[in-house]
C-alpha cells in the first residue's frame, strides 16, 4: 500500500497538486526537435532543467538522447543568457556539427526574458552560423501548459521554416503529434499504401527507434529534413492529428502559406482511423487499396471476436488529451466504459470533448483536465475499475487498487518494446486490443476459482 494515505472522501482543492499528471514544456520541445534530421535539441537554461529532460527521454525511449544546454549560473540568471546561447551556438556547430540547432527555454530564461529570436538574429548577424545551417527556437515556459504545450510550440517553430509562395508540390503535410516512432513509422506506411506523398514532421522514426548497428552516430538517419519542412509552404493541405499537439502548427502553415488545414483526432481505434484515412484520400485525390480495407476488416473482425470480454468493463485512463480522446471514443466502440478520465494539461474544451464522446454511457463520465493521480486513485476508490490505462506512473494506484494495468503514453519508464509496436492505424487497433484482453483473461485466469477454471475462455 504505498498510497495507503489517499483518503476515498474528495475534497476540493484549488492550489495544490499531487502527483500532476504531466511533466514539463522542454520535454516535448526536446522531442519534438528530435524528429528533424541532424538536429540538436538546445536547452536555453540551468544544466538541471537539461539533464531532467534528457533522462526522461532516454528512459521512455531506451536510446541515448543528445542536447546541449546554455549552462546558466549566478551571472546568467542575473543579466541574461544572451552571452551563453551565443557562445554556445558557436561551440556546437563547431564541435558536433549539426544541421540545425532547436533552442527551447525554460522556466528561468523565460522569466529573465530571454529573446530568442532576438538572440538568433544576433548569432546569424556576428556570423556564429555556418552557411547552410539554422537555428530555430521555441519559448517553453514551464510554469503554463504541459510538456503538451512545448511539443506544440517546437512543431510550430518548423511549421515557421515554410516559404509562403513556394510552388506547389502535390505533396501532404502530415502533422502526426506526440506518438511514438513506431506510431510515425506505421503513419509513414499506410500513406504510402495509397501512393500518397508525404511531409511528416516531426518524424522520430530513425531516430529513436535505431537499430544496434556497432556504430555510434551522433545523428541517425531519420527524421524529416530541412529542405522538406521549407517546401510544406507547397504541400496541397495539412493533415494536424490532435489539436492539442499539431494544429497550432497546421494553422499557421494555413493562414501563412495558404496550405489549407484540416485538424483530426489522432487515429487511435477505428472510427479514428477511418476518419484519418477518408481526409488523406480526400486531400490527396486518390482511392483506398483494397490491402487498407483488408487491415480495416481485420480489426473489425477482432472486435466482434473480442466484443463478449470488453463488454461492460469500466476503466480508467489518464495521459494526453490528443491521446485520451482517440482512445475513449475507441473504448466506447468496443462496449467498454471510460468512468474516471483525466488530463495533466490544461483545457476544458477536453472535458467537454469526453462527455460527448461518453455521453450515452450508462452514468456520468468523472472527467478533469489540468488534474492529477492524487484525484484519479481517489475516484478509483469510490468506483472501482476494472482496468487500469496510463503511463508508468499509474502502477502505485495499479498495485494498491489491484486492478490490472495497460501502459500506454508517455513516459513509459519500467517496460520496453513501445518504440517498436505501433498503437496508431489498424494494425495498432489489434495490438491495443490484444493487449487490453490479455490483462482481463490474465486477472479471470488469477482470480477464478478452481472448478471455474477453463482451458478455454
Ligand atoms: S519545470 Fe522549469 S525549472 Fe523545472 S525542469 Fe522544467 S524547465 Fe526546468
Amino acid at each position: 500500500m504505498l498510497l495507503r494515505h489517499t483518503p476515498t472522501e474528495v475534497s476540493e482543492r484549488k492550489a495544490l497538486m499531487i502527483n500532476p499528471a504531466k511533466t514539463c514544456q522542454p520535454i516535448g520541445a526536446m522531442y519534438a526537435a528530435l524528429g528533424i534530421h541532424g538536429c540538436l535539441p538546445h536547452s536555453h537554461g540551468s544544466q538541471g532543467c537539461c539533464a531532467y529532460h534528457r533522462s526522461a527521454l532516454t528512459r521512455h525511449y531506451k536510446e541515448p538522447v543528445s542536447a546541449s544546454t546554455s549552462s546558466f549560473t549566478e551571472g546568467a540568471s542575473v543579466f541574461g543568457g544572451q552571452a551563453n546561447l551565443l557562445q554556445a551556438i558557436e561551440n556546437i556547430f563547431t564541435v558536433y556539427e549539426p544541421e540545425v540547432i532547436a533552442v527551447h527555454t525554460t522556466c528561468l530564461s523565460e522569466t529573465i526574458g530571454d529573446d530568442l529570436k532576438q538572440i538568433a538574429h544576433k548569432a546569424q548577424k556576428d556570423g556564429k552560423i555556418p552557411e547552410g545551417k539554422f537555428v530555430i527556437g521555441a519559448p517553453t515556459p514551464s510554469y503554463v501548459g504541459s510538456h503538451v504545450t512545448g511539443f506544440s510550440n517546437m512543431v510550430k517553430a518548423m511549421a515557421q521554416l515554410a516559404t509562403p509562395g513556394t510552388p506547389k508540390n502535390g505533396k501532404v503535410n502530415i502533422i502526426p503529434g506526440w506518438v511514438e516512432p513506431s506510431d510515425m513509422k506505421e503513419i509513414k506506411r499506410l500513406a504510402s499504401m495509397m501512393d500518397i506523398k508525404i511531409t511528416l514532421f516531426p518524424d522520430t522514426s530513425g531516430v529513436l527507434d535505431s537499430p544496434l548497428t556497432g556504430e555510434y552516430k551522433m545523428f541517425p538517419e531519420g527524421g524529416v529534413t530541412m529542405k522538406e519542412l521549407k517546401d510544406t509552404g507547397g504541400a496541397t493541405g495539412t493533415l494536424a492529428l490532435g489539436e492539442w499537439c499539431s494544429a497550432d502548427a497546421a494553422r499557421w502553415l494555413d493562414s501563412k502559406c495558404k496550405v489549407p488545414c484540416t485538424v483530426l483526432d489522432m487515429p487511435f481505434g477505428l472510427a479514428a482511423t477511418d476518419r484519418f484515412v477518408d481526409v488523406l484520400r480526400t486531400v490527396a485525390g486518390v482511392s483506398v487499396p483494397d490491402s487498407i480495407a483488408n487491415e480495416r476488416g481485420q480489426l473489425v473482425d477482432l472486435i466482434s471476436d473480442m466484443h463478449q470480454y470488453f463488454y461492460g468493463k469500466k476503466v480508467a485512463i489518464f495521459g494526453d488529451p490528443d491521446q485520451l480522446i482517440s482512445m475513449c471514443e475507441f473504448l466506447r466502440s468496443i462496449d467498454m466504459i471510460p468512468v474516471h478520465v483525466i488530463t495533466g494539461t490544461p483545457g476544458k474544451a477536453f472535458e467537454k470533448r469526453i462527455r460527448e464522446i461518453t455521453a450515452d454511457m450508462p452514468g456520468e463520465v468523472n472527467v478533469k483536465a489540468k488534474g492529477d493521480l492524487f484525484q484519479l486513485h481517489q475516484w478509483i476508490k469510490n468506483e472501482p475499475v476494472d482496468l487500469l490505462i496510463g503511463n508508468s506512473y499509474g502502477k502505485y494506484v495499479a498495485r494498491d487498487e489491484d486492478i490490472p494495468f495497460l501502459r500506454w503514453g508517455f513516459p513509459i519508464l519500467d517496460r520496453q518494446g513501445h518504440q517498436y509496436f505501433p498503437t496508431v492505424g489498424y494494425k495498432g487497433g489489434l495490438r491495443l486490443l490484444e493487449s487490453i484482453l490479455n490483462l482481463l483473461l490474465d486477472r479471470k485466469d488469477r482470480d477464478e476459482p478452481e472448478e471455474s477454471f477453463e482451458l478455454v475462455l
